[in-house]
């Protein structure tokens, strides 16, 4: 059965590689999974489902807070965890192909965490593994699992508050062309119901046309806005990312009009810095 797009729809023993292989139904029963796995992540009670798995956390981009949140989740639950990161003490260094260094550190794990500084990279890994593949961010592409612990955290807190997922309007700012945890957060929320994205980003950074006509097709408002300010006017939540700095080329970088855009764009980024990559909630 396919989620969509051709991807697999996700399920046990298999790849999560985009937030695009899920539907509301599979969403919300991991997200009761989630629910039922809270109290272990909460040390109120212990669990060694995994006792004996290896997850292999393969992390080619630097990370510390997805890399250390797989890591811990697998020791919390009983597994053990090898871990390379970087290029330069990865047999990558030396020119190993992706397909060959997947094949063989499948084959010491049990599940692959992989994060990859380019978008397709992950599925590459998946295609050559003989474990399942989770993909950690691929360059620019998606952070399918951020996304889902955002979508949770969202409607959680939403739901405090008294209001459904369904119809909210949701301003969302900053790096909006390499800010993957955007695109996969805005694909997931494009599984509930007539959401309204306010996005303001600097000129130049600004949402995909692919990610834009995805959202659209699903029956989804999107607003441009012109400052963060009017992006903020009505939103029950505010999503704000950081300029990605490390996907842009010296070359982009050099050039004047992008230079200014950063630095324009820092001022909105000074009250959102906080936020990086989190929601923030105007009430
Ligand atoms: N942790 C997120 C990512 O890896 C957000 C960020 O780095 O800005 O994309």
């Amino acid at each position: 059965m396919t989620a969509t797009d051709g991807l697999p729809a996700f399920g046990p023993g298999r790849h999560l590689l985009s937030v695009q292989q899920f539907d509301r139904i599979s969403l919300q029963r991991l997200f009761d999974m989630a629910d039922l796995v809270r109290p272990i992540a909460e040390r109120r009670t212990v669990c060694t489902v995994l006792d004996g798995a290896i997850l292999g956390s393969l992390f080619f981009e630097p990370s510390t807070r997805t890399r250390l949140s797989f890591e811990s989740a697998f020791l919390r639950l009983g597994g053990e965890v090898t871990t390379t990161t970087g290029f330069t003490f990865s047999s990558m260094a030396k020119g190993e192909s992706i397909a060959d260094t997947s094949r063989v550190v499948s084959g010491y794990s049990d599940v692959l965490v992989v994060r990859h500084p380019d978008a397709g990279s992950v599925a590459e890994f998946a295609a050559a593994s003989v474990v399942p593949v989770v993909n950690a961010g691929d360059g620019a592409g998606e952070h399918p699992s951020q996304a889902l612990l955002d979508f949770y955290t969202l409607e959680s807190e939403l739901e405090a508050r008294g209001k459904p997922v369904d119809g909210c309007t949701i301003a969302v700012v900053g790096d909006l062309k390499y800010g993957r945890t955007v695109h996969s957060l805005m694909k997931l929320l494009a599984l509930a119901e007539k959401v309204t994205f306010k996005v303001f980003s600097p000129p130049s950074l600004e949402l995909s046309i692919d990610v834009e006509r995805f959202v659209r097709e699903r029956g989804h408002l999107i607003v441009d806005c012109d400052s963060v300010t009017e992006a903020l006017v009505g939103a029950d939540v505010v999503y704000a990312t950081r300029v990605q700095r490390e996907r842009m080329t010296e070359e982009v970088l050099a050039t004047a009009n992008v230079a200014g855009n950063l630095r324009d764009h820092h001022h909105a980024s000074a009250s959102t810095r906080f936020a990086d990559g989190l929601i923030r909630f105007v009430e």
